[in-house]
């Protein structure tokens, strides 16, 4: 039932470890119906539905809210409405996972930084005031030190392809060894990112002035900026799989998918 495998998600990501003003928990669907199939996806977009309708899942996970703030209607006029609409006329539950996912151990920058070739042991970049084993953000080091334009080839073979490449701040002949990750819009980790002694930063929408006012200030570490999709996605499927193996032992038997629909919101890039 839907209601077992929330409860199979929330203990995984607890809702309670999700930031004050984030939305996370189920958003539709009735927790008495059967679960077989499982879309994991970053976005609940018209594009994801579209899959998951095709899969036949009975239950989409996101990591990205579909009402982030207080809604008083669901109409299908505009298009979270319809999105709504179209996952309950099929019987599709809608569940999110957001910030809880982000600062759980392991949560989104773990798989992100395995993505990029962390191999060994991660630390949270900004530590639960709760739980420092818990927090936003993870540092590691590489096997062994890689000029920085080496670091960055490899980050942008280890993610998935989207409409633009990475972009580098920094020397591209200075030697990385310590990174710092954290997936989805990281500004506010800039800090935490130069206290942390990283030689490199990999985040995503990283903007004009934070960005500007971060290198002028130097002794920093690089800067690494790659699409907000492409530092979220890697989790979805160390969730489908921690998940899946999570009702596994407890006699439920679920089919998961990983959509691999890129959501950012660009499509393409000049030549
Ligand atoms: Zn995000």
């Amino acid at each position: 039932m839907l209601a077992d495998v929330v409860t199979e998600i929330e203990t995984l990501y607890d809702p309670a470890w999700a930031e004050s003003w984030d939305a996370v928990g189920l958003v539709c669907g009735d927790p008495g119906r059967t679960v077989r199939k499982i879309l994991f996806a970053v976005d609940p977009v018209a594009a994801v539905v579209d899959e998951a309708l095709e899969y036949g899942a009975d239950l989409l996970v996101t990591h990205h809210p579909l009402y982030l703030r207080g809604t008083t209607s669901v109409a299908a006029t505009t298009f979270k409405g319809r999105v709504v609409h179209r996952l309950i006329r099929n019987d599709v539950a809608l569940y999110t996972a957001h910030t809880n996912a982000d600062v759980a151990d392991p949560g989104v920058s773990d798989a992100l930084a395995r993505a990029v070739g962390l191999t060994g042991e991660l630390r949270p970049l900004l530590p639960a005031a709760d739980d420092p084993r818990r927090g936003l953000g993870r540092v590691g080091t590489l096997p062994s030190p890689v000029p920085l334009r080496e670091f960055a080839e490899r980050a942008a073979s280890g993610l998935p392809r989207t409409a633009g490449p990475l972009r580098v701040a920094g020397d591209p002949g200075r030697e990385v060894a310590t990174v710092a990750v954290s997936g989805g819009a990281g500004d506010s980790l800039l800090g935490a990112a130069r206290a942390s002694g990283a030689d490199v930063f990999l985040t995503a929408d990283l903007r004009h002035h934070p960005a500007s006012e971060f290198v002028e200030a130097g002794e920093g570490p690089a800067l690494i900026d790659a699409s907000h999709w492409a530092t979220e996605w890697p989790w979805l499927a160390d969730a489908a799989e921690r998940l899946t193996s999570a009702l596994a032992a407890k006699g439920i038997n679920v089919e998961a998918r990983v959509s691999r629909i890129v959501t950012d919101a660009w499509t393409s890039t000049t030549p």
